[in-house]
């Protein structure tokens, strides 16, 4: 008897989904005014989805900066344990035990990750009192210029060449030290080269795509994929950057990036980033809107995968693309699980 479709899913989903960067915290610190927003919001589309850990992003919006910077990355992280602390399917996770815990009690496991160093301002110290607060993976910049470094340009060319500043070299020198995986999404081609040169430990991308199926700096070269996989590290592929037109940036196209990484690095290379802030985008007002779209004019939504509940419809389609189910369970899975083993 024969195994459906939908059962060989649910097998390769069995240990769940690994989601490298969600913008939970944002959305959880805007709706602060709300109780049970995990539960109510999120909690049946990320069962939908099978999603077992994610990494939720401090990120804090321009309008902040700079005072309020620091302040708004706490009262997300507040928010954060304020929800996590009401419902019984979460839990903060601070090294690879808890993930396991988490998940033996059914729990989605999330690890907080700070997207841009803003809410460090220049201040080295900041970040321990992060790290105490449960903070396990960092990306430097996201597309502004900040005290570590400049981001990538959504462009194919033209970033700042400066790489990081001194403060840049010291915050991977310190994440190093204290047990904080180094991301490199966003960064500008010349801060890669800069944290590859300092960095001793495997260093991840949590969530970005190749630009040979989309030409930006924001996203990777061959050379930088294969960095990464060279040092052992894991590239979570992006659902929002699959393509530069709407027509292109298909299920399909996002399935590209994963064979196009695979194939340079092997499939320990390759893991899951989805991205997915249409949830967020929707709430927002047209002004908001329009002032996004001039801003990322190439955020392009995929069609079949804009929300955690689509993993299955991936998994259906890696099974269709002839993935096997060895390569589709390390995508899905293990590859992150093995960085978490090996850093947290
Ligand atoms: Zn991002």
């Amino acid at each position: 008897m024969s195994e459906t479709i939908e059962q060989h899913v649910a097998r390769l989903h069995r240990h769940g989904v690994v989601d490298m960067h969600f913008d939970l915290p944002m959305d959880l610190y805007d709706k602060r005014a709300r109780q049970n927003v995990l539960a109510t919001d999120f909690l049946e589309d990320l069962d939908a989805g099978d999603i077992a850990i994610a990494g939720v992003a401090l990120y804090i919006e321009d309008r902040y900066l700079p005072e309020m910077g620091l302040r708004v990355a706490l009262d997300q992280i507040a928010r954060l344990y304020h929800e996590v602390d009401g419902s019984d399917r979460f839990a903060v996770c601070r090294s690879y035990q808890e993930i396991l815990r988490a998940r033996e009690q059914n729990r989605i496991a999330l690890l907080i990750t700070m997207e841009g160093v803003e809410p460090l301002g220049g201040d080295l110290d900041l970040l321990r009192v992060f790290y105490e607060l449960g903070l396990r993976s960092l990306c430097l910049t996201h597309v502004r210029r900040n005290a570590a470094g400049d981001g990538g340009l959504f462009a194919p060319g033209g970033s700042p060449r400066g790489g990081l500043t001194p403060f840049g070299r010291d915050v991977i020198r310190e994440c190093e030290r204290l047990g904080i995986i180094i991301d490199l999404a966003h960064i500008s081609p010349a801060g890669f080269d800069d944290v590859l040169e300092i960095a001793t430990k495997p260093v991840i991308i949590s969530h970005t795509n190749a630009r040979k199926y989309f030409d930006i700096e924001r996203n990777v070269t061959d050379e930088q994929i294969k960095s990464i996989g060279a040092r052992g590290g894991v590239i979570g592929i992006n659902a929002v950057l699959v393509a530069l037109t709407k027509e292109e940036a298909t299920l399909d196209r996002y399935i590209d990036h994963i064979e196009h990484v695979r194939d340079l690095i092997g499939i320990d290379g390759v893991g899951i980033g989805f991205d997915f802030f249409e949830f967020i985008y929707r709430q927002w007002s047209e002004a908001e809107q329009v002032a996004f779209q001039k801003k990322f004019t190439h955020a392009l939504f995929v069609p079949g995968l804009a929300k955690h509940s689509d993993s299955r419809g991936l998994t259906r389609r890696l099974i269709e693309r002839g993935f096997s189910d060895d390569e589709i369970e390390k995508i899905l899975f293990r590859n992150w699980m093995r960085i978490f083993s090996e850093r947290l």
